[in-house]
């Protein structure tokens, strides 16, 4: 597997063209296992044939058939023209082959020849004909070429008996691949065979085997060339299983140490909690307590805490992870918030800091660039670092001089905007803190397994009852003028509104042009109303004067970019304009509505696109129009790009999987599961030269220390 191709074609076991060799470096296919590796993008069934007599008009088939005569031909257009039949009826039914700018069929199709074509079979002028098929010749090669020189005039020899040659191209399933450029599809699909030809029937799959009783080399045939759709399914259930063994193998492992680790018993009398379920104007829904329970009782266990908080927008993750910070702050230590954005970071602050107003919790941000404590002995500065309090913070967390100390609970705010090495090295910061992570937007089961399994799974799934109504409508942006004064009614009633810039990936400069544009476009519309614009390049500060602004309803419209995609609370906002609404993703336009509909006013989400229906990009706003619901939203986005993209690929650690879309069944994650537990039950540490393979997989992150 580890051959390289050129190796290969030296000792004569590959037969590529320079040109060809070269495309083929190109796109990054060195070894022999890298071409063995390409996953057909589908099958073409070939298989389905019948007699030249019978064939109709119309029907795509695939047959043998005998070559009778063949020559160029012009019509319009120069072709190249075979008429065949079959074999030993030289006046029976004919077919007519005809290949449009394909000058090499011609030299390699000659009279006398036996081939295998296949296409889709049309009548003109009385005859049936297939324009451009595929074919093989099923002579053997050296058979094959005496007849083509034959055909251009050489001087006869003898033929040598025809032997069959195997069929790549026809008669049989046959795969296709995603093109790679400056090679043919067949002659790729070639290589391919060629190669499986000389594969040794025991050749080791790279990593651990997953399946030893279906020999890898079997499987690398059946993905290639299956005998049946059965052995296709099996041999990509096969290599699908394999890569689910590896997310799952990792998850298991840091489950397992993790697990293995003690962890503080932070145990209790609810003081600061209690304190401030009574000065909350409202009560935790259901779904709230139940997690809130779920967390201190993981909290008191002396087990390290490793928990996923799940909840759709607006749920109240952040008040179940406020709940879970005044435990361990009673308990005598640190718990610390780290969320993406500055914006974010402050309003999590902010909003501690009213919440927290009658008690004697200390509080403290750490960003880039703000440092604030609240609540200290103004003469005690020395005690400052140690005193157990309450921390919220942005990336800075992450560094040496604002690293909490003392730190029992590490709580990760939208952890798909952070890589997991993020989230390691934050909790690595304490001594075995407890850990809560929350996710934005719900995820799919299946995908929760496969990169949060590791994890325990609290999941707030009911919204507080107050909420307003929302309404989502799909605009043509054409229809400005009544979605303006629609605009108008709201901003009369008092009412806030979002507008979403038009996306721009990328560039954070031309997104701030476009934001800033935008902008100029609506204070020209509404020259009387206050209008704030936020985009990622504002310095902390501004950024943080449009939010306040806004928030305390001193800005009545607010043209924003993605930035407020996360987290952003304004329950008076009631209204939001997204522009060229296609552009973004689901999950993302999900979280963006999110940010309206957070008070009791009913809520509106415009979303602006021309996109017609079975356009790219139009059934996911149709999805969202549809359901308010965030699991729903979750699997439809899972189901339209993929789980890559769904969370970002280098976030959700998920690398380039080829069988994504295998992981959204859950029998082939709970088998992996299985298979990984099983390994890990027989040899915890790894020590089997078998699980060489498997102890490599998860030394980086033995030498991070992060397992340690
Ligand atoms: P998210 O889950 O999207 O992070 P937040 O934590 O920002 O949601 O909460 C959204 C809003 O709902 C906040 O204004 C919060 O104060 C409010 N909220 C939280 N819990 C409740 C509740 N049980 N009843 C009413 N409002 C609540
Ligand atoms: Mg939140």
């Amino acid at each position: 597997m580890s051959v390289l191709l050129t190796d290969a074609l030296e000792v004569g076991l590959a037969d590529l063209t320079p040109r060809e060799l070269q495309a083929l470096h190109a796109a990054t296919f060195v070894t022999v296992g890298d071409v063995l590796q390409r996953v057909p993008r589908r099958y073409e069934d070939r298989r389905t044939t019948k007699p030249v007599e019978s064939l109709l008009n119309g029907e795509t088939v695939s047959l043998p058939v005998h070559v009778y005569s063949a020559g160029w031909r012009f019509a319009g257009k120069r072709y190249y023209e075979v008429s065949c039949g079959a074999q030993g009826e030289p006046y029976g039914a004919r077919l007519v082959l005809r290949w449009f700018n394909m000058p090499y069929v011609a030299k390699l199709l000659a009279v006398g020849m036996n081939i295998s074509v296949y296409g889709k079979v049309k009548e003109y002028g009385g005859k049936l004909t297939m324009t451009n098929p595929d074919f093989e010749v099923l002579e053997d090669e050296e058979a094959g070429l005496r007849l083509v020189e034959l055909a251009m005039g050489a001087c006869p020899g003898a033929l040598p008996d025809a032997a069959e040659a195997v069929r790549v191209h026809t008669g049989r399933i046959v795969p296709i691949y995603r093109g790679i450029s400056g090679m043919a599809t067949r002659r790729f699909r070639r290589l391919v065979w060629s190669l499986l030809q000389l594969l040794p029937a025991d050749v080791p799959p790279p990593g651990y085997d997953v399946a030893p009783t279906y020999p890898f080399a079997e499987a690398l045939h059946d993905l290639h060339f299956p005998a049946s759709p059965e052995a296709a399914r099996k041999a990509r259930l096969r290599f699908a299983l394999a890569e689910c063994f590896v997310q799952q193998f990792k998850v298991a492992w840091r489950r397992r140490r993790s697990q293995a680790r003690r962890g503080r018993v932070n145990v209790t009398t609810d003081g600061y909690l209690q304190e401030l379920l009574a000065s909350l104007p409202f009560k935790l829904t259901t779904a709230q307590a139940r997690c809130v329970a779920e967390i201190r009782a993981d909290m008191a266990s002396p087990h390290q805490m490793n928990r996923l908080l799940q909840g759709d927008v607006g749920s109240g993750k952040t008040l179940v992870a406020l709940c879970a910070m005044l435990l361990a702050v009673e308990s005598g230590g640190t718990a610390a918030m780290i969320a993406p954005t500055q914006i974010l970071a402050e309003q999590h602050f902010n909003n501690f800091r009213r919440l927290l107003a009658g008690t004697d919790v200390r509080l403290s941000l750490r960003t880039a660039d703000r440092a604030e404590d609240l609540g200290y002995v103004p003469d005690d500065p020395a005690a400052a670092d140690d005193t157990p309090r309450l921390l919220v913070g942005t990336h800075a967390l992450l560094y040496k001089k604002s690293r909490p100390r003392n730190l029992v609970l590490a709580v990760v705010d939208e952890q798909h905007k952070f890589g997991v090495a993020q989230r390691e090295k934050f909790v690595a910061g304490g001594d075995c803190p407890d850990v809560l992570v929350m996710t934005a937007t719900p995820i799919p089961r299946t995908l929760t397994l496969t990169l949060y399994g590791d994890l325990d799974v609290s999941v707030i799934d009911e919204l507080p009852a107050n909420r307003g109504e929302i309404i989502t409508a799909l605009r043509n942006p054409n229809n400005m003028k009544r979605i303006i004064s629609f605009m108008k009614g709201e901003l009369e009633a008092g009412r806030q509104i979002y507008i979403v810039a038009p996306l721009i990936e990328q560039s954070e400069s031309r997104e701030q042009a476009a934001a800033t544009d935008e902008f100029e476009k609506w204070k020209g519309i509404f020259p009387h109303e206050p209008i704030g614009l936020l985009h990622g390049r504002l310095t902390p500060e501004e950024k943080d004067a449009v939010m306040a602004a806004f928030r305390a309803n001193e800005t009545h419209i607010l043209v924003a970019t993605t930035v407020v995609e996360v987290g952003v609370d304004v329950p008076n906002a009631t209204v939001m304009i997204i522009n060229d609404a296609d552009a973004f993703g689901l999950s993302q336009l999900h979280q963006l509505r999110g940010r309206i509909g957070r008070g009791q006013h009913k809520s509106y989400c415009i979303l602006l696109s021309t996109a017609k229906p079975g356009e790219p990009g139009r059934e996911k706003l149709d999805v969202l129009c549809r359901t308010l619901n965030g699991f729903e939203i979750a699997e439809e986005d899972f189901r339209l790009r993929g789980p890559g993209d769904v969370l970002g690929t280098a976030q959700s650690g998920l690398g380039a999987v080829q069988f994504a879309e295998w992981l959204s069944d859950m029998r082939l994650i709970h088998r992996a599961g299985r298979d990984a537990a099983a390994v890990l039950d027989a040899d915890p540490e790894l020590q089997q030269p078998r699980h060489a393979v498997l102890r490599a997989l998860v030394a980086p992150e033995v030498e991070q220390g992060v397992t340690a």
